[in-house]
């Protein structure tokens, strides 16, 4: 019942919930001044159409994966007999670490990094951020988390549910809503809080390559990659990437056409360099 209205209102729910965020930024937060909103959400709202779109297009999703995955008795939690809270503690636990993997292999291979660096080109956290995704990233998303769902039979109710939770957390972890510094310290110990994930915005690459789970903190902890602080001189943070400047950031055929010129970046590079090294054969 619960499972059929959420599959059913899931893309409402989103909505509701975008809409609902940016009026409580808007009412608490007040104006932004470092980068107004007008120049960001036309961009990061048009990503996620974008993604919305190609999402419904898509022959395959980690939902249908699971469901077929079921129907199919493959996957180890389809061939044991478990109570069901055990199933949703796997699922959850398998499906988080299969994200953290995800984002650490986006940003360790530059071909890669190419695509999701169009995330971290906002140079300014609101909720809408969270909607800031090049729509490649949406297809090798889920081209990555298939394999873990089908392998470990994951259940496809709670895989529904958790990627709607995981939607909102995602607007809450980039609003500027304020937390209670004390309840946001205390939500460390079990999730990757905003002012964390904050600190994977940062333009200094090794803050950047830090904090990389979505949801739970304790991967960055058992992988070494959490980060509780700056590690910066006080008032040197900045969000963004120090190579994408603001009119680059927000132009929209700049963000979607970036890893292609990335990518044709690369390879002139490589060509000059093979140019070089025949050319230095050549002279010795
Ligand atoms: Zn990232
Ligand atoms: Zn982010």
């Amino acid at each position: 019942m619960i499972i059929s209205f959420v599959r059913e209102y899931y893309f409402y729910t989103v909505v509701l919930s975008i809409a609902l965020f940016f009026v409580l930024e808007h009412i608490i937060c007040g104006r932004l001044l470092d980068s107004p909103r007008k120049n960001r959400w036309p961009h990061n709202i048009g990503l996620w159409l974008l993604n919305s779109v190609l999402a419904a297009m898509l022959p395959i999703s980690a939902f249908a994966a699971a469901y077929l995955a079921y129907q199919s008795g493959v996957g180890v939690l389809n061939n044991v007999s478990l109570p069901f809270f055990a199933v949703v503690i796997i699922s959850v636990l398998v499906r988080s670490f299969a994200q953290y993997c995800f984002h650490r292999l986006m940003h360790g291979v530059p071909a890669f990094w190419a695509i999701h660096q169009v995330h971290h080109s906002d140079n300014t956290l609101d909720s809408s951020t969270s909607l800031r995704f090049h729509p490649f990233e949406l297809a090798l998303n889920i081209g990555f988390l298939i394999p873990f769902v089908v392998a470990f039979g994951l259940n496809a109710s709670v895989l529904l549910v958790f990627e709607l939770l995981l939607n909102l957390y995602g607007m809450l972890g980039h609003s500027r809503l304020p937390l209670p510094v004390r309840f946001s310290k205390m939500m460390r110990y079990v999730l990757i809080t905003p002012a964390l994930h904050r600190l994977h915005h940062s333009e200094y690459m090794p803050e950047t390559n830090s904090n990389f789970s979505a949801d739970f903190s304790c991967w960055d902890r058992l992988f070494g990659t959490y980060l509780d602080q700056s590690v910066r001189a006080p008032g040197a943070f900045k969000v963004g990437l120090s190579e994408i400047d603001e009119r680059l950031a927000n132009n929209f055929d700049g963000i979607v056409c970036s890893p292609f010129n990335y990518w044709a970046e690369q390879v002139s590079a490589r060509r000059v360099r093979g140019i070089d090294r025949s050319h230095a054969r050549s002279q010795t």
